[in-house]
């Protein structure tokens, strides 16, 4: 519209313009000359205009008033708008970035960006630099493990590109006092963020609550013996009237050591990082598992042993032993007289193994399933103090199968049934008596 507008003027200006020198040309008699000198002036102004837009598109330059009407005028108008425009937008974008900047610079936990390739270090903030003992700029384009050196963890984690699992209890380079937890972000589809907490507070507080279950497990060790061992001076038949209260007293006091000794057994497990590397023979433990769990059931259930993996593992044959066990356990517990409890060893695709104990139970609801490994954690409170359970069975078993590099899967169906599986990967699998994997 505006330059429809222009140009309609500049047109009648021009027009005018070339009428009037005409006119003057020919009251003077020099029509020609007069025609000449307005062109060339024209051209003049045409030139010096030309110019000064030029000028404008210099990025440099800003165009702070416009001239006049016509082409021209509009010509710097359109350039005027534009250059504003393009300035604020450039204005607010700088402003955005410093804020961005500031932000994470401000944040308290570490951030670095690193090449996906070569995990070299493009950015990184202040706490970063203190947390991992950056230097800035030296650091820049180092990969980010010469701040690991001698730390396969965390060489194993970066090329793993492990997103779901921060790295938890690191020293930090900078300080070996500090401990820290690595996150990995995915930012771009070529670099990731890293994010470095210090976790030297949380770790503490953890080992202090590590300590005292284990410490208060302990000192109830030896009280919990001395009644266990009064209680079982009592002859029940001496004094008749007491039998009934010192049954109960026995039950409990039962109780009480079998949540001891889970406690321990629990915090022994925690301070470990890693097992012993045994042979583990599965034949003659599926004998042991099949006696254990006939003995439990005192004949109220069809137990069934299937072996078709054929081959063994290798782990802590103790702590696999005790895990396989609460899980044989807790399928007699938890199913009623007549039902059936399946223990089977079989190998998955992947070329791994799984030990699968299935029953014909109770079953669990699915919305308690997400929790059923947590300590204490039980379906039915009353169900499992009847049973004699202390809630800490499944903890154990994932404790255990992680010291395995294993993995605990669930499936259950109220009314029908359940089945535990503890998988383990294929470097857990060995030959059964030199009869090849
Ligand atoms: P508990 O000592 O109470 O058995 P666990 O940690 O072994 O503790 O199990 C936690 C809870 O999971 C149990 O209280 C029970 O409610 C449920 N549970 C475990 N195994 C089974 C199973 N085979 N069938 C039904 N429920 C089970």
């Amino acid at each position: 519209m505006m330059l429809e507008l222009a140009w309609r003027q500049s047109l009648i200006r021009l027009l005018l313009y070339y009428g009037a020198t005409l006119g003057i040309g020919l009251l003077l008699g020099e029509p020609w000359w007069a025609l000449g000198i307005a062109t060339a002036l024209l051209a003049a102004r045409a030139y010096w205009r030309l110019y000064r837009v030029l000028r404008f598109l210099d990025w440099r330059k800003q165009l702070r008033t416009v001239d006049g009407k016509g082409l021209w005028a509009a010509l710097e108008t359109l350039i005027h708008r534009r250059q504003t425009e393009n300035h604020t937008r450039s204005r607010r974008l700088v402003r955005l970035l410093r804020a961005y900047r500031q932000a994470a610079t401000a944040m308290p936990d570490g951030a670095l960006v690193i090449q996906r390739r070569d995990g070299q270090l493009v950015w990184f903030n202040k706490t970063a630099r203190h947390l991992l003992g950056l230097r800035y700029p030296q650091s820049l384009a180092t990969p980010l493990l010469d701040s690991f050196p001698g730390q396969p963890r965390v060489r194993d984690w970066l090329a793993a590109g492990q997103t779901d699992d921060p790295l938890t209890d690191l020293a930090s380079p900078a300080d070996p006092l500090v401990r820290i937890s690595l996150r990995l972000i995915p930012y771009s589809p070529t670099q990731w963020l890293v994010v470095v907490r210090d976790v030297t507070k949380l770790m503490r507080l953890e080992q202090m609550r590590r300590d005292f279950v284990a410490n208060v497990s302990h000192e109830l060790r030896t009280p919990l013996t001395v009644v266990h061992g009064y209680l079982d001076m009592i002859e029940p038949e001496e004094h008749p009237d007491l039998a009934v209260m010192v049954e109960e007293m026995r039950r409990q006091s039962q109780r009480m050591t079998q949540l001891v000794e889970d406690l321990l057994t629990l915090s022994r497990l925690e301070a470990q990082e890693h097992l012993p590397e045994e042979p583990l023979s599965m034949a003659s433990l599926l004998v042991t598992l099949r006696r254990e769990a006939e003995a439990l059931s005192q004949g109220r259930h069809t137990i069934r042993v299937e072996d078709t993996a054929g081959t063994d593992l290798t782990g802590s044959a103790k702590e696999l032993h005790s895990a396989f066990s609460n899980l044989v356990s807790n399928a007699v517990r938890y199913t009623p007289t007549g039902g059936e409890i399946t223990i089977r060893f079989e190998r998955t695709a992947d070329g791994g193994a799984r030990l699968a104990v299935r029953d014909s139970g109770y079953g669990i609801p699915a919305q308690h399933l997400p929790r059923i490994t947590e300590r204490f954690y039980r379906v039915s409170t009353s169900r499992s103090r009847e049973s004699g359970g202390t809630g800490l069975g499944l903890s154990i078993v994932k404790h255990v199968l992680n010291l395995h590099q294993g993995w605990l899967e669930i499936e259950s169906e109220v009314g029908k049934g359940s089945t535990f599986a503890c998988v383990f990967g294929p470097h857990r699998v060995r030959a059964r008596d030199g009869t090849g994997a």
